[in-house]
């Protein structure tokens, strides 16, 4: 996953020495990240540039290991279901409670519990916390490339090139040294027919 634009919000959220060691799981911790980096969306059909953003710092990383790093010295507690939230009538706190009858009190609840969150309709209400569906549907499949085709890729960037048309293709750099380990990404966004994604767009990714 890309930070994008948000290296300096995390780089401000975590104590230093978690920061010092993002690098480490960057998808290539061999890859400096550039003090300025443009990232380029072309044509996959022709290659030709179709636009670019501009970061001040790029970093592209595995996300098992980021949860990994930023997991250190928390509590965490697995396995607990959100059902509802209560306000102790003090009104200076607030408490989860968990479908396994446990409850957790604090001064701040952070919803992060996806796109389908239970904390924001519970917040909300059941209507105004619902996402409305989009009329794509989009695919990943990871697919191993040959060294000429990591080193063509590599010609671009080094962590990342993006292409549109037909299919959208990102790739991610598994270990600098060892190009054959790179794995390609290959999302495949249609619009959906009748609920469901085109089967037929999946089978061009293969
Ligand atoms: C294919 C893809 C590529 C992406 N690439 C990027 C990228 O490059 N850079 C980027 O910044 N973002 C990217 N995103 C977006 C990013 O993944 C999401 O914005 C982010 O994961 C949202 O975080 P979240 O914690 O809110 O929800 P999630 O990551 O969806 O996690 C929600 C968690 O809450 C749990 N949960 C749900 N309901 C409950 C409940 N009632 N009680 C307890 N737990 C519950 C779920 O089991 C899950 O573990 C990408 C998303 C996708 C799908």
């Amino acid at each position: 996953m890309g930070l994008h634009w948000g290296a300096p919000v995390l780089k401000s959220l975590i104590p230093s020495d978690l920061w010092d060691k993002v690098q480490s799981v960057q998808t290539d911790p061999h890859v400096p990240p550039a003090e300025q980096c443009t990232l380029s969306m072309l044509n996959g059909a022709t290659g030709e540039p179709l636009t670019s953003f501009t970061f001040n710092h790029f970093y592209r990383l595995r996300r098992s290991a980021l949860r990994t790093l930023l997991s250190t010295s928390l509590d965490i507690c697995y396995s607990k279901k959100l059902v509802s939230i209560t306000y102790p009538t003090d009104g200076t706190a607030v408490t989860a409670h968990f479908a396994d009858t446990s409850t957790a009190t604090g001064t701040l609840p952070v919803g992060t519990d996806g796109a389908r969150s239970t904390t924001r309709s519970l917040l909300l209400g059941p209507k105004p916390g619902t996402t409305d569906a989009v009329p794509f549907g989009s695919a990943w499949v990871h697919a191993s490339s040959t060294r000429n085709q990591v080193l063509f890729l590599h010609s671009f960037h080094p962590l990342y090139l993006d292409a549109a048309r037909p299919l959208r293709f990102l790739w991610d750099a598994a270990r600098a040294g060892d190009p054959g380990l790179l794995l390609r990404l290959v999302a495949v966004r249609r619009r959906r027919c009748g609920g469901r994604v085109d089967e037929g767009a999946a089978t061009c990714a293969s």
